[in-house]
This record gives structure tokens, sequence and C-alpha cells, in this order.
């Protein structure tokens, strides 16, 4: 078969104007970023309030493994199924980072014959959403270091700056820094810290904000530092939530593009599911929803992370709900859960794969705790065995699991028009409303062990000691009301990535907590969770290249 990148370079890609009168948008409401990107009027979502909303169908899956999922797949493969059957159906997806484009994990833009195109520049600097928060990111840097410079009025403690620098690469080599060095003209000296942009409060802010006036009171809450007394220190006393919302008031606009079947995808946003919510904005799935009869969006990792932080932070943030939940699963994946190691994947093991099971269980109960209607949809790898195959779908069937064995990688929209008759269906028969994991008016303390017990499967939580001081903290300074958001490996269930499958009586260690006032959720911290992560030895971009005729190699 040819590779990603081959197939969406032929792909037959329709005039961005002819997406958009697909979706009756008048000529005002998007403006063209080349033959085949549009950015979305940031009105538009004002303009479509009237108009009856579409059914939500969010995609998740299994805790992830290094065996590949699909998730992106899946979504965009189940969008075209939709078109095909006739249905106005819009995809929503994540704009995808460069860090791990050129790292390790590849792209974003789904795969095979299920892509969004063009694939090579949304994996790239796509419409620049991504540098402008970046940049956007930086210039407050610069504000709070040239506030201390010029004579620290609002008696910042430099020792506690919460604000870090940002860059959307992996370059372990910026984790930890020293600014300000070089006498008494460079500023004043102090330890810093870069982050990948994709964890920059900025792109949480921007994927919940609902509008350009409330990403500017939202920016304006930011907390970047804390004063030599410990007070909290905000981005409206520094006074610069005019300057950022101007620098970012572009990148605000969804992105409209289309998958290789042309149908239509509004990509917007791109926080990382651990340190934030790990979906696309919330404008772009509520204008996709106002556009089609289906949206069809993700959440990043697992249903432990992505689906949970959706569900209890997005929809909250938006007041929606989804009407249907997809629950993503590979039989390589399934196995890893069962015990066997990724070089022998290939082999037929029934005995690991009855094992893994016990993951997916965990998930689908999860997804049942919210009331949500689901199906399971079974992306389908080559070297699956049909015995394998078959014991999927019956173990789905004896446990009253909708089921779809989806072969949109290799087929396209018509690998998953029996996946797209069992989600409408699934939409059809939702009943009652989302159950939340937890109130808002649970204490901090609460919440936490309602994620743990309810969503994770765990026994208990301890709080570090730094942690229990700032539950305290939070809790006095008015934060105690925010949902959470749990920054946790997404490889188990609980914080020890190694613990695959389904580990029970685990306890989760809260290390630390991260007030994100302006995005609008606390952070709690378990383990060592990673926000500026490093290359690997043979980093994806070594293959990667650009022919003498101007032909792409090596984006997967
Ligand atoms: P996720 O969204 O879960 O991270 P993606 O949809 O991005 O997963 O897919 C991860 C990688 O696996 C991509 O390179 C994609 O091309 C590949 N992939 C997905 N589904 C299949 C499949 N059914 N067969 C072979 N490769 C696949």
């Amino acid at each position: 078969m040819k590779t990603d990148i081959e197939i969406a370079l032929e792909a037959d890609m329709k005039p961005i104007e002819e997406i958009a009168g697909q979706l009756n948008l008048d000529r005002d409401d998007w403006e063209p970023y080349g033959h085949y990107k549009a950015k979305l009027s940031d009105q538009l979502l004002n303009k479509l309030s009237d108009r009856p909303s579409g059914k939500i169908i969010l995609t998740t899956s299994i805790n992830p493994t290094p065996a590949g999922e699909g998730k992106s797949t899946v979504t965009v493969g189940l969008g075209q199924a939709l078109n095909q059957l006739d249905q106005k159906a819009v995809i929503a997806l994540r704009e995808p980072s460069l860090g791990p484009t050129m790292g390790i994990k590849g792209g974003a833009c789904g795969g095979g014959y299920s892509q969004v195109v063009p694939m090579d520049e949304i994996n790239l600097h796509f419409t620049g959403d991504i540098h402008a928060i970046t940049t956007a990111n930086n210039a407050l840097s610069a504000f709070i270091d040239n506030h201390i410079h010029q004579g620290n009025e609002l008696n910042i403690d430099p020792r506690r700056i919460e604000w870090k620098r940002a860059l959307d690469i992996n370059d372990r080599a910026l984790r930890e820094v020293v600014v300000g060095l070089g006498g008494p003209v460079k500023g004043i000296p102090r330890e810093d810290q870069f982050t990948i942009t994709v964890a920059s409060e900025i792109m949480a802010v921007l994927c919940l904000a609902s509008g350009l006036q409330d990403l500017k009171s939202r920016l304006s809450r930011m907390v970047v530092a804390y004063t030599f007394d410990r007070k909290p220190v905000t981005v409206e006393q520094l006074g610069y939530e005019g300057a950022l919302t101007l620098l970012l008031k572009d990148a605000m606009k969804p992105n409209l593009v289309q998958t290789l079947e042309n149908t239509p995808a509004v990509i917007h946003g791109g926080p990382f599911a651990n340190i934030a919510h790990g979906c696309n904005s919330l404008m772009a799935t509520q204008i996709a929803s106002k556009l089609g009869d289906y949206v069809v969006t993700e959440s990043g990792f697992g249903a432990d992370l992505g689906a949970e932080k959706f569900l209890d932070i997005k929809t909250r943030a938006g007041g929606f709900e989804p009407d249907a939940v997809v629950v993503v699963a590979t039989i390589r994946a399934l196995k890893m859960h069962g015990g066997v190691n990724k070089k022998e994947l290939e082999a037929e093991n029934l005995a690991a794969l009855e094992k893994g099971m016990e993951n997916l269980k965990k998930h689908i109960e999860t997804i049942e705790q919210f009331n949500l209607p689901y199906v399971v949809a079974v992306n389908q790898f080559p070297k699956d065995t049909e015995a394998e195959t078959e014991f999927l779908l019956d173990w789905c069937k004896q446990e009253g699991a909708p089921v779809s064995l989806v072969k949109v990688f290799a087929e396209g929209g018509s690998g998953g028009i029996h996946l797209a008759k069992q989600v409408m269906e699934a939409c059809e028969s939702k009943q009652g409303s989302l159950q939340y994991t937890y109130d808002l008016d649970d204490s901090i303390e609460v919440k936490i062990e309602k994620i743990v017990t309810k969503v994770y499967g765990g026994e208990a939580v301890e709080f570090s000691s730094k942690a229990q001081k700032q539950l305290k903290q939070f809790e006095e300074l008015g934060y105690g009301q925010l949902p959470i958001c749990m920054a946790k490996t997404q490889y188990s269930l609980s914080d020890d990535p190694t613990a695959l499958g389904r580990p029970q009586g685990f306890t989760i260690t809260v290390q630390e907590l991260r007030a994100s006032v302006g995005a609008g959720f606390l952070v709690a911290l378990t383990g060592d969770v990673m926000t500026m992560p490093g290359l690997p030895k043979k980093p994806a971009a070594l293959n990667m290249d650009v022919t003498e005729e101007g032909v792409i190699k090596g984006l997967f």
C-alpha cells in the first residue's frame, strides 16, 4: 500500500470555495488561505446561533500503546462514511504540533484513505495559528521580565514566575534555562523553562474561548507569577490582555479544509491531553455542529484522559453534550495490554487478546457511567488474523457492546459504512443527559478522588505535602469551583506507565497542582509529566526531504 503522504499528494481536492459552498456559507463567512484552506469568520457562530445543532460524535480509544490505535484515522473515515450515506457530516480535529511531527509520533491528519488534506501543509505550518500562540506566549514572558527590569512595581518574586517560554519543537536542552545573564542592562537573571507550545495555557485558553471577548477575559485572568508575599499576579494586573488578544485575533478563527473524499473538516487548536484538555477548539466543534447534521470530533489519548476532559471540562465550558461516543481499539494494542511486546505483535495470540480486553472493558464502563451510547470501532490492521477478529467481535456481542469492524484506513469512507449506521442508531438511542464525573461544588480533593476511582478504577489518591498546601491555597484564592485537568501518563489507567491492561487496587499520587485560571481548570500533576518532550535517537525529521521537483518525502 502507498504511504500516507503518497496518498495525500494524489488527493483530488476541491477548491476551498466549493467546500464552503457545500456548507452553504456566504462569501463573508470565510476568507481563503491559499487554494485549499480557509479561515472561518469568528462571527460565524453568532450568526448561526439560531440554527439547530447537529449530533456530536466523540471519538476516543483504549489506553494508547506504541502499536497505534488510529483515532484520527477512524474520525476522518467515519465522517467520510456518513457523507457516503448522504448525511451532512463535518469533522472537527486538532491542529498537529510540530514537536511530534518532527519527533516520533507522526502527524495528526489520519492515515491511509482517511486523511485530511492538504496533509503536508496541515502538519507543517498550516495557517500559522500555533506560531501565533508561540509568539503571544513569548511576548508575555518578555512583558514579565521587562516589568521586573523596569522596577517591579507588582513585587513579583522572580523565583515564583509560573509563566514559561514556549517553542513548538521537541527540545530537551530548553527544559531548564537561565535568562537575563550579562549584567544590569540585560535584565534580572532568573531560572526559566520552556514548554512545547501546545502545552502553553494560551493554547488551552484559545480552545475554550467562546469568542474574541471571552478570549480576552480568559487571557486577563491567567496567573503568571506570585509576589514575594505569595499573592497571584495576573495578566490583567500587568495590563497586556489587549496586546495578547491582538496577537491572537486571526489564530482565533477556525480553519476549514477537506478530507480525501471532500468531506468538510474544521481544524482548530491542539492542546496537550495531559497538562491541558486535549481537544480541538470549542468554536470549531460548535461551528461544525451548526453546519452539519453530524459532527465527528476526537479527544487525545485514551478515554481516561481525553474523553474524561472532553466530557467534564469542554462540554461544561460550551454548554453542550455529545450524542454518541466511538471507542477505537485495535487487536494489536489489545494484545499489548495483554502482555505481548511490540516485536511479537504480528503473531496470532488469542490468550493475550483475551487478557487485554480488560482495558477495553474499563473504558466501555466509563462511557456507560457518563450515560452516553457508544460503539466500539475495531480499526483493522493488515496482520490481524481471522480468529482474533472473530474473538473480538464475539466478545463485544457477549458483553452487549455495539461493535463494528472498520476498514477506513484501507478503503476510505466505504470501509466505515457499518460503523456510520451503528453510530447513527446510537445517537437516536441516547436517553437522559450526560452524567459528569463530579460536581463543580465538590472540593478539589473530592473531584480528584472521583476521577481516580470512577474513571481510572483506582483505590485512592495521595497528595504530596506540596499538593496539600496548594489544595488549601487554591480553595482560599477562590479557585475551588474549577474543574480538574489530570496530568497523568496516557499509557496506563494508573500513574505507572508500565501497568498496562486493567491495573487494580492502585493509588494515584498527586505531586503538584497548577492553576490554569484563564483556561478555567486546575491541573493535578501525577508522576513526571513532561511539558517539553525530547527527540528520539532517530527523529522522524531524518526521513524528510523535498526533491528538486518540489515533491515532499518522508511525511509518513
Ligand atoms: P491516533 O489518532 O490514535 O494517534 P492516528 O489515526 O494518527 O492515531 O494513526 C496513527 C498511525 O497509525 C498513522 O500513521 C496511521 O497512518 C496509522 N494507522 C492508523 N490506522 C491504521 C490501519 N488500520 N492500518 C495501518 N496503519 C494505520
